[in-house]
Parts: structure tokens; sequence; C-alpha cells
């Protein structure tokens, strides 16, 4: 049973500084009779007791204002985004975004919202779903009220993602992917009607423009275990949205798995969760989905290069390669790319070649340069850029070790 104030879960859960910096806004915004709500995803994750240091925090009245002073107050980090009348305070491990309470209204389906300044309750009817449509009072004295016009506790207790209205998917469809985000991070189930509109809606996603679905992949990917999302996304029809070939099935999950292990201790990259979940497309079809997706010039070579290894793995099922072989099949790879086919194939003698690579070859180094060349007597030409590749390729192989082995071998190469 929940508390039917909050005050104390907020200052169970929440570290003593964040405490004390929304009792000095909720203070600053009464001086001001200004109403001041924490809400959305930080009050879902209070009432569910899980850590949530991202909070979001609305006023009734200009939220830079409210920021700016408050910052006075409590020295903290600030932007400010005077064009969404927004402000973000950053601390340790923790974060307030400020806004003010404002409604929405959408020009055309999938269009970015017109905004107006208005109540909690506006504010709140603008939301996606009703677990994220809560808001807990700030001011002093209505401190931890819980706001809950939706029902959202409801639908927490019955584990529950439900839209508040039949047209939010048409209004934003971006919320398709967000709710199938929450439905696999919680262990949610949508509820049937937001099913039936989810499913009705799809088409709509051909609405949202190429960034905003890039960033719902990237929020994808920054969960504990995406291929739940891609997996579900598949099974509803909203994956072949992203390109039809695309599937999120156990293939995909081991192979997330496995870039995890890969990664520790970081979490992998988008990029590599991007090549592993566009590997089993062909060349002409990953470009399709780069350009769909407007990705960067860096992500879109690493997508590509990962599809171009892979059609070239043959050459490096042969286990009688040289290191310089290796190298020479490698080399003009970027790093996730290899590491995207290490992960993806089912060739343990390509793997080793790979990691091979990564982890030593590619570091590898002869040591005399063009102008020792010349001082040894070279001529000046691309005869230099031969004998380094050549040096090089005799370092890699072992074949030289030292300084004078390197001289050595140059001389006989002058000498012949
Ligand atoms: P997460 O835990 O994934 O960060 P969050 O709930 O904090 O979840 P944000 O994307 O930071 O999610 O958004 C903050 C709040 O803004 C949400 O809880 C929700 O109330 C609202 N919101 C965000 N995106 C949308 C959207 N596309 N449509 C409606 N409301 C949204």
């Amino acid at each position: 049973m929940l508390p039917a104030n909050l005050a104390s879960r907020i200052e169970h859960q929440l570290p003593v500084k964040l405490v004390e910096i929304i009792h000095t806004a909720g203070r600053i915004a009464n001086s001001q009779h200004q109403n001041l709500y924490l809400v959305g995803g930080a009050v879902r994750d209070l009432l569910l007791e899980k850590p949530n240091l991202d909070l979001d925090i609305v006023v009734e009245g200009n939220a830079i204002e409210l920021a700016r002073q408050l910052t006075e107050v409590e020295p903290s980090s600030i932007i400010t985004y005077p064009q969404f009348n927004t402000a973000k305070i950053t601390g340790n491990r923790w974060s307030l975004d400020l806004a003010t309470a404002r409604s929405e209204s959408y020009p055309q389906p999938g269009a970015l919202p017109t905004v107006t300044p208005s109540s909690i309750e506006t504010d709140l009817f603008r939301r996606d779903f009703t677990i994220n449509a809560m808001a807990i009072c700030l001011n002093p004295d209505r401190y931890g009220e819980l706001i809950d016009r939706y029902r959202g506790q409801d639908d927490l207790k019955d584990k529950l993602i439900r839209v508040l209205h039949d047209n939010s998917f048409v209004d934003d469809a971006t919320r398709i992917w967000r709710g199938l985000r929450y439905e696999q991070r919680l262990g949610f189930q949508l509820e049937a009607n937001t099913l039936k509109l989810l499913l009705r809606d799809i088409p709509m996603l051909d609405t949202i423009s190429k960034e905003r679905i890039r960033y719902e992949l990237e929020c994808i990917f920054s969960e504990e275990q995406p291929e739940k999302v891609l997996r579900r996304a598949d099974e509803l029809g909203v994956l072949t949205k992203l390109h039809p070939a695309l599937t999120g099935n156990g293939w995909l999950a081991a192979k997330f798995m496995a870039a995890r292990q890969l990664s520790i201790p970081n979490s992998p990259s988008f990029s590599l969760y991007l090549a592993l979940l566009a590997y089993r497309l062909t060349p002409s079809q990953c470009e399709i989905l780069t350009l769909s997706l407007g990705l960067a010039k860096s992500v879109a070579q690493t997508i590509r290069q990962s599809t171009t290894i892979k059609t070239r793995l043959e050459a490096l099922t042969n286990p009688k390669l040289s290191p310089s072989d290796v190298y020479r099949q490698l080399h003009h790879y970027s790093a996730t790319a290899i590491i995207a086919n290490i992960i993806a194939t089912d060739s343990p003698v390509a793997q080793q070649y790979m990691e091979t690579f990564l982890h030593h070859l590619r570091y590898v180094k002869s040591i005399l340069s063009g102008d020792d060349l010349i001082a040894m007597g070279v001529p000046q030409g691309p005869q230099i850029k031969q004998l380094l590749e050549q040096l090089h390729q005799a370092k890699l192989d072992g074949r030289v070790t030292t300084r004078q082995d390197e001289e050595k071998l140059v001389k006989k190469w002058l000498i012949s």
C-alpha cells in the first residue's frame, strides 16, 4: 500500500543534497505564489522504489527565472534554453530539468507541438502514459502530495502501460517506441485498448522525422536489455518500420548479450548495437537503413564497414594466414566494425584473427622512418613507401624485431 503523502519516500530515495535543493526550489516558488511539482519518470520511479536521479520539475511560472534563483542559493552548474523556456541544473550524478507547465497541441501528426504555458493539469494531460503523468507537489505546505488524475498509481500496481487518450499515438508516434521501452524495461504489459491503438497507429511512424526515430533507437540501446524491446517491436510489426528486413529474434539477443560482455566495464556503443541489429542486412539494405536514420558519418561508416567485413569473412576462415595477411584484410576498418564481426561470426578461426588484430597487430609499428631510409641511401620517391610497407610486414610476421634487424633488411634490399 502506498503512503498517502510521498514526503518520506522522497527523503529516503533521493540523495540528501538533491532533497535540499528540492526543498529550496519549493520555498522559492512558494514565495512567488507559484506551484512547483516533481513530474514524469521520477515520480513513477519513486513509487516503484527504483533509483532515478534525473528529475523533471515543472513550475506554474517562469522556469528559467526559478532555476537562476535556485542556483544563487544552491550553487550548481546551470544551462538555460530560452527557446523552450527550460533550464537544466546538474550536480554530482544527478540532474534537474526545470520547465514551465505547458499544454501542447499538434498542428499535424508527428510534427513538434505548439506549446503554451498552462497549469499542471494540462501539463500532465500532454504526457505519454498514465504512469508518466503523475506529479508530486513540492511547495512547503503541500510537500509530498501526489497528483494522479489518470490513475497512474493503479496502472503501476497492475503493471500496465496505458495512453491518456485514443489519439495519443497519432499526435506523436514516437510514443509507440516509448511504450515498448517502458513495457519491456519494467516488465509491464500494454493495456488492451492501448495495444489496439498502437497496432492501428503503426503507420503513423512514417510521420516522424529521422532524427526523432534515431533518438528513440538511442534510448532503446541505452536500456539494460535492448533486445527485449526489439523482439517485442518485431512481434508487433513495429520493427519493420525501421527496415522491413530487420528481425529481433533470439540470434539478436545472444549477440547483444555478447556485446555487453565484451564491452565491460562500459555499455556497448550505439554503433556496436546498431551494427549487430543491421548485421544480417545486405549492404544495400544497410544503406537504406543508414539513410532513413540520418546517421552521423562515423556511425554510418561503421555500419557499412561491418557488413563489408561480413561479405569478406570467408578469406579469414583460412587457418594458414600470416599476421601480415590478417593485417591487410582488416586495417581499413574501425574497431567497432571488427568487434561486431567477432560477435556475429560463427567461424572461430576468423574470430581469432580479428581478436589478434584488435589486441595486437593494429599496434605493431616498424622502427625506421622514411627519413631513416633516405639517410641510409634509399632514393626519394615511391620506393620509400614500398620499403616502409615491407618493413612493417616483416615486423608483423616477426622477421625483424630490433632497429638493427630493420637496418639489415634495408641494406639487403639496397644491395639487391
Ligand atoms: P526514462 O526513465 O526513460 O528517462 P522518463 O519518464 O524520465 O523516462 P523522459 O524521456 O526523460 O522520460 O521524459 C520525461 C517525461 O516527459 C516523461 O515521463 C513523460 O511524462 C514526458 N514525455 C517525454 N516524451 C514524451 C512524449 N513523446 N509524449 C508525451 N510525453 C512525453
